[in-house]
């Protein structure tokens, strides 16, 4: 199963203590991460295995939306920031019509998140 983990920037700590609470199931051989850069470069830290993508502005949210186009990703976590907008926001929202479009789930809150992981679980 392909996971995508993307977070804003001031969501970042909050994705990766949420990384570390499902670390047992997230480490799973069966289990492939992927994330935009800079995301992907903090899960790494935290000691994930992770497939980066480029940085989120620079077109890595539109990678994941091809992947699940492509039915590579199962699932995408997006731990998204309501407060502020980006600019890549058409970027982000392709990305979530992309998972409607294909009926990939999508969080975009940590609650629906761990929902979803434990779904898995
Ligand atoms: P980032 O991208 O992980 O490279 O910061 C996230 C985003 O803003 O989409």
């Amino acid at each position: 199963m392909e996971i995508a983990i993307i977070a804003h920037d001031r969501m970042k700590a909050d994705l990766v203590q949420f990384l570390n609470k499902n670390k047992a199931l997230l480490e799973k051989s069966d289990i492939h991460i992927i994330a935009t850069g800079t995301t992907g470069s903090k899960a790494e830290k935290a000691g994930f295995t992770v497939q980066k993508m480029l940085s989120g502005p620079m077109g890595g949210d539109a990678q994941i939306a091809a992947r699940v186009a492509e039915g590579k990703t199962d699932m995408v976590l997006f731990f998204k920031d309501p407060s502020s907008s980006h600019a890549h926001e058409v970027d982000i929202n392709m990305l979530i019509r992309v998972c409607d479009v294909h009926n990939i789930p999508l969080a975009t809150n940590e609650a629906t998140a761990q929902l979803l992981i434990n779904a898995i679980s």
